[in-house]
């Protein structure tokens, strides 16, 4: 596993990046509306309403085309812990995964929910041949997950989801994690250096 810190002369403010398993893990501290990859995950509510926080962020900039097809194509909306894609609309992705993680107060299976949630949005990645996803803090916000607790089930899971596929030839190749504050970047960066270490 190897790792390195850098900084970027684009708009994204901070990066930190680890190899794991040959796949790349990077962090950014910025807007997950500007990234440029294939697939971008919405933290989204079941019914795929729309919202605020990142969900507002995606449908605003994104436009209508998004939530035109997920009121067509799932009108029972998504069940927590799991995933669908839609277009992206004017975003510079082929996908959003609309993802719903689980509400900290209200679910006493979180743990499981918010690793299955992550890992939904992986397996998508792989069946619709994307080669970069980029993920925000799934449930952080409104749904009150602690930081710290996400930040480690977040990048074990992705960690051991790179591990399951290490050798198999996939199209994935970075997972990027777009942070929204100093803090839920410095939480994500210690929970690799946590997963570095033990693994
Ligand atoms: P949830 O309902 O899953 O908690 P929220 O959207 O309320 O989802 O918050 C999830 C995380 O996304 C929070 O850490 C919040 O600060 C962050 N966030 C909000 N807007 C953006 C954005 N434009 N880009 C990246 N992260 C964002």
């Amino acid at each position: 596993m190897k790792k390195d810190m850098f900084n970027d002369s684009s708009n994204l403010l901070v990066n930190y990046r680890v190899e794991i398993y040959s796949y790349q893990l990077e962090l950014v501290l910025g807007d997950i509306t500007i990234q440029e990859v294939d697939a971008i995950v919405n933290a989204a509510n079941p019914y795929l309403e729309g919202g605020g926080g990142v969900d507002g962020a995606i449908h605003r900039k994104g436009g209508p085309a998004i939530m035109k097809e997920t009121r067509e194509k799932y009108p029972s909306g998504c069940k927590t812990g799991a995933a669908v894609p839609s277009n992206a609309g004017n975003l510079k992705a082929k996908y959003i995964f609309h993802a719903v993680g689980p509400c900290w107060y209200v679910q006493p299976d979180r743990f499981d929910l918010l690793s299955s949630t992550y890992n939904s949005c992986l397996k998508l990645a792989i069946e619709l041949n994307c080669k970069s996803v980029v993920f925000p803090s799934i449930s952080t916000g409104s749904y009150g997950y602690p930081i710290k607790e996400s930040s480690v089930t977040a990048v074990n899971t992705i960690g051991d989801f790179f591990r399951s596929i290490q050798g198999q030839n996939t199209p994935l190749e970075f997972v990027r994690f777009s942070l929204f504050s100093e803090q839920d970047f410095t939480a994500y960066h210690n929970a690799i250096d946590k997963y570095l270490i033990s693994g």
